[in-house]
C-alpha cells in the first residue's frame, strides 16, 4: 500500500502545505492542492485507479511526442464514467490543474499532459468496442486507438468514419472533427456521432445527441475539450466493403510532377467521391496512396497518375480492407520516442501555388535537416465541398468549413533535441506564412484551420466564425458555469483563448 494510514494525517498536512500552488486561472480563491486531491482520489477510487509517486513510467510516457512527456502529481485512470465524475469533483474541490489524455497523440505540450502541479486523467481504460444489435451504431471508448477500433469492427462486418492511422487516439480525434479517407462521402467522424456520453464539470453524466442536449451535441462536433470529458462515442456505422488501392513511391526529383498529377485529380478525378489520395511528401521519397472505396480495376479518377513512372510500386493494385490500409499507414509512421510537431493551413486549390509552397518548404526543411537531423513531411489533404455539406446535412457542426473544394495542408515534424525546437519548428511556421501570403495575394485564402492539424501557437477555434464562436461560448457557459474546463484545464484549444 502506498499510503501508510497511520501517517496519513501528518503526511497530508505536510504535503498540503508544501505543494499548494497559488495563482493561475483558478475557479475559487482556494489554494491549489494536488497532494490533497491525489490522496482523496486514491482513498475514494482505490490504488488500481489512482497511481501516486513513484508513478508507473509506462503510463507517464504514453504521449506520442517527447514534447509532451511530463510527470504529473498523480495519475487517475478511471474505468467508468462514475470514476470520471468523482475525479472531476475532487479536482474541482482542491482547485487543481488537470489534463485529460486519451490516445496522447497531440504533440502540443500540455494538451494531454501535465507536470507536478496537477493531475493527469488517463482515459486508456475506456477501451471497449461494441456494436448495436442492428449493426447501425458502434459504441467506442475514448481510450482506444483507431487500429483497434477498425479491426474489431471489421471482424463484425462494420466500419466507422474515424482516424487513418492505427496508433492515433479516439478521444481527441473526434472532438477536433476527425478527417478520414471517406470524409468526402460521409463527412468528418464527428458528423457521424449518434451520441456522446460526457461528464460535465458538476460531475453529472449526460448524453448529447439530436434529441437530448442538442446544443451540446452540436458543440462537441469539433469544439474540442471545452465542455466535459467524453466517456463514450456512439458512432453511426458506414458500409465499407473492399477498397481498391495502390501505393507508389516516387523520387524527390519527381515531386513537382506528382503535385501536377495530384492537382489534376483534385480538379477532375476527385468529383468521384469514392476516390481519395494520401499524399506524403518526405525529404527522401514522395509516397502516393491511391484509394478507391469500391472494388475496381485502375479507376479512371486516378488517370493523371497512370503515366507517371514511380521509383517503386510498394503495393501493386489490389482490393483491400480498412485494416490493411491501417497497417500499411502505421508502418509508414512508426511510434518513435522523438519530439514531434504538426501544423496546418487551408487553401483553395491552385496547383502553381501548391508547387511554390512545396519548393519553399523543401529548401528550408533540407537545410534544417542538415543542421539538426529533423525529418519533416509535407502533406496535402483534399477536402471536397461535399465534406462540409455532409456536416450540414447531418445536423451541423461548429466548424464553419466553407462549402467549396479546398485543401488542408499539414506537416509532421520529428526531431530529438529540445534545444533545437525553435529552429526545427521555424520551417513549418515559415511555410504557413508563405501559404498565407500567397493566399492573400491570389484570393486563395480559406480562414478555417483544422484543429487536428493545429500546432500549439495556432488558434483553430477562432477560425470557426464569430457566430459559431459566440454560440460555443454560450453553450460552454450553460454546461460549465464555473468555467472549470477553461480555468483548471492545463492546456488545449480552449474557448477562453479563441
Ligand atoms: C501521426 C498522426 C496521424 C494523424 N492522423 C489523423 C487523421 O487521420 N485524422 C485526423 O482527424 N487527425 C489525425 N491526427 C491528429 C489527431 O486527431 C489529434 O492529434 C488528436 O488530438 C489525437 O487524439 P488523441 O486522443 O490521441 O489525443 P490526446 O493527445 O489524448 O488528446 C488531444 C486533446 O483532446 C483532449 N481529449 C482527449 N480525450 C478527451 C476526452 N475523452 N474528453 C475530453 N477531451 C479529451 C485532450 O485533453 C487534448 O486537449 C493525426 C495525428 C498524428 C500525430
Amino acid at each position: 500500500m502506498k499510503w501508510n494510514r497511520g501517517l496519513v494525517v501528518i503526511l497530508y498536512a505536510t504535503f498540503a502545505a508544501a505543494t499548494s500552488v497559488a495563482g493561475g486561472r483558478q475557479i475559487s480563491g482556494k489554494r491549489s492542492n494536488p497532494s490533497a486531491a491525489c490522496f482523496e482520489a486514491q482513498q475514494q477510487l482505490g490504488e488500481a485507479v489512482v497511481d501516486t509517486l513513484p508513478l508507473n513510467q509506462t503510463v507517464v510516457e504514453l504521449n506520442w511526442s517527447q514534447t509532451c512527456v511530463q510527470e504529473p502529481y498523480c495519475i487517475i485512470s478511471p474505468t467508468d464514467a462514475q470514476h470520471v465524475s468523482e475525479a472531476i469533483k475532487i479536482i474541482k474541490s482542491h482547485n487543481v490543474k488537470f489534463a485529460t489524455r486519451s490516445g496522447g497523440h497531440s504533440p502540443n505540450p500540455g494538451w494531454s499532459s501535465i507536470g507536478k502541479e496537477g493531475i493527469l486523467i488517463d482515459m486508456s481504460k475506456f477501451n471497449q468496442v461494441s456494436l448495436s444489435g442492428d449493426g447501425q451504431v458502434a459504441s467506442i471508448g475514448p481510450g482506444l486507438r483507431w487500429g483497434q477500433v477498425t479491426s474489431v469492427l471489421e471482424q463484425q462486418g462494420a466500419a466507422v468514419v474515424g482516424g487513418r492511422l492505427p496508433d492515433v487516439g479516439v478521444g481527441g480525434l473526434i472532438l477536433g472533427g476527425g478527417y478520414h479517407h471517406v470524409s468526402g462521402q460521409y463527412g468528418l467522424a464527428a458528423d457521424n456521432v449518434h451520441n456522446f456520453e460526457i461528464v460535465l464539470s458538476d460531475g453529472s453524466i449526460k448524453n448529447a445527441n439530436a434529441q437530448e442536449n442538442e446544443d451540446l451535441f452540436w458543440a462537441l462536433k469539433g469544439g474540442g475539450p471545452n465542455f466535459g470529458i467524453v466517456t463514450r462515442y456512439d458512432l453511426k456505422t458506414i458500409p465499407v466493403g473492399a477498397i481498391w488501392c495502390q501505393l507508389n513511391i516516387y523520387a524527390p526529383g519527381q515531386a513537382l510532377e506528382v503535385l501536377d498529377a495530384f492537382t489534376e485529380w483534385q480538379t477532375n478525378g476527385a468529383s468521384d467521391l469514392k476516390s481519395t489520395i494520401g499524399l506524403i511528401m518526405g525529404l527522401d521519397t514522395v509516397t502516393v496512396g491511391l484509394l478507391y472505396f469500391e472494388p475496381a480495376d485502375q479507376p479512371e479518377a486516378f488517370r493523371p497518375f497512370y503515366d507517371l513512372e514511380p521509383l517503386q510500386v510498394a503495393i501493386p493494385p489490389t482490393n483491400a480492407t480498412l485494416s490493411f490500409l491501417n497497417e500499411v499507414l502505421g508502418g509508414a509512421f512508426p511510434f518513435t520516442p522523438l519530439r514531434h510537431d504538426y501544423r496546418g493551413i487551408s487553401s483553395r486549390i491552385d496547383g502553381n501555388t501548391t508547387k511554390e509552397v512545396y519548393q519553399h518548404w523543401v529548401e528550408r526543411a533540407l537545410a534544417v535537416r542538415e543542421s539538426t537531423g529533423a525529418s519533416q513531411i509535407f502533406g496535402i489533404q483534399h477536402v471536397p465541398s461535399e465534406l462540409a455539406k455532409q456536416g450540414v446535412a447531418k445536423g451541423g457542426n461548429p466548424l464553419g468549413i466553407p462549402e467549396e473544394d479546398q485543401l488542408w495542408w499539414t506537416t509532421l515534424v520529428d526531431w530529438e533535441d529540445a534545444t533545437q525546437d525553435d529552429v526545427v519548428r521555424s520551417v513549418s511556421i515559415e511555410t504557413e506564412n508563405y501559404w498565407l501570403q500567397l493566399g492573400e495575394e491570389r484570393g486563395l485564402r480559406i480562414p478555417f484551420l483544422y484543429m487536428n492539424d493545429a500546432s500549439r501557437d495556432q488558434n483553430p477555434i477562432a477560425t470557426y466564425g464569430a457566430e459559431n464562436v459566440n454560440r460555443l461560448k454560450q453553450i460552454a457557459k450553460k454546461y460549465d458555469p464555473t468555467e472549470f474546463f477553461q480555468k483548471l484545464q492545463y492546456g488545449g484549444f480552449l474557448l477562453s483563448k479563441a
